[in-house]
């Protein structure tokens, strides 16, 4: 596996609760990484070898300002690059972000700021632009991560992690609830690939507050409080993976025959319907197919 990026969830609480959200974030949402449990995660990292990148994420990382910067802090000096991703709440005024943001100048190598119709209005944008102007001045590199609402069909399906411009929504987590209903559908007999992610090969993985490593959100191959990071990623044999190996082998058409589901006739997308058929094998797979967070379990 060519893993060279781990995604530290440092928390699923948000100051927003968006419509497109993997991960079911919000203000009520609970479980937050500790500082011992992200220098346990960065040494894990380092044993592993060949991650080059650690990102702090959420939810809103900002959130644990003090807990964020730290983390950062010990990453970098353990040779890591560190990105951070955030909504950018606290840049209500360019100097504010330029508070906000003077400590990770010389630290952090990419700053993603999410920045759309998801996440509030112009007073939002203007919050984005504040932080993107205040980043540029402290010489951090910025770009702004935005997600079209579901009727644009123009907007760019993305593999991965999401690059800068407008991407479409992919419909998993709180999105497959919220927002399926307004997409355009296609046969679900069409859904025969995932479109989003390596899932043979993945070069990142996501690390969620109670140390699930997520190979898709709410696909987990361990728990790096129980194993260590270096076991769960050589063990990882994606054909015999009793989810993954269905997906690989014919997509979400390919998991939900395998297991006799029932189906709807279409569906927005591949992650729908895949979404769909792990949240009905959750009892059978309880310890794969979690945390209960990223289904939508408080
Ligand atoms: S099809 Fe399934 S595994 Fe692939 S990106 Fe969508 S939700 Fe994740």
């Amino acid at each position: 596996m060519p893993l060279n990026g781990l995604h530290l969830l440092l928390t699923y609480q948000c100051t927003m609760e968006c419509d497109h959200c993997f991960v079911w974030s919000g203000p009520a949402a609970h479980g937050t990484m500790s500082l011992a449990n992200i220098r346990h995660i960065l040494r894990q990292a380092e044993e592993l070898g060949g991650i080059e990148w650690i990102y702090f994420e959420g939810g809103e990382p900002f959130l644990f300002y003090a807990r964020l910067l730290t983390g950062v802090r010990l990453a970098v000096r353990k040779g890591f690059r560190v990105g951070l991703v955030t909504n950018a709440y606290w840049g209500t005024g360019v100097e504010e972000a330029r508070w906000a943001l003077r400590p990770f100048r010389g630290l952090v190598s990419d700053l993603s700021v999410s920045s759309d119709l998801y996440h509030g209005d112009a007073v939002e944008a203007r919050y984005a632009e504040n932080t993107r102007a205040a980043a540029a001045e402290l010489g951090i590199p910025c770009s702004i991560l935005s997600v079209a609402q579901p009727e644009d069909a123009r907007a760019a399906k993305r593999v991965g992690q999401l690059p800068p411009g407008t991407s479409a929504v992919m419909y998993r987590g709180r999105a497959a609830v919220r927002l399926a209903g307004r997409a355009p559908t296609v046969p679900w007999s069409t859904l025969r690939r995932c479109p989003y992610e390596n899932l043979r090969d993945p070069s990142r993985v996501h690390i969620n507050p109670e140390g699930t490593v997520q190979l898709c959100q709410g696909i987990s191959l361990g728990n790096v409080f129980e194993t260590p990071l270096r076991e769960i990623i050589r063990a990882y044999d994606p054909e015999a993976h009793p989810i993954v190996g269905p997906l690989l082998k014919g997509g979400p058409v390919a998991l939900t025959r395998t297991y006799g589901l029932t189906h709807r006739a279409r569906y927005a997308d591949a992650c729908q319907l895949c979404y769909e058929a792990r949240r009905s094998l959750r009892r059978r797979f309880w310890s794969i197919l979690g945390p209960d967070p990223l289904y939508g379990i408080v």
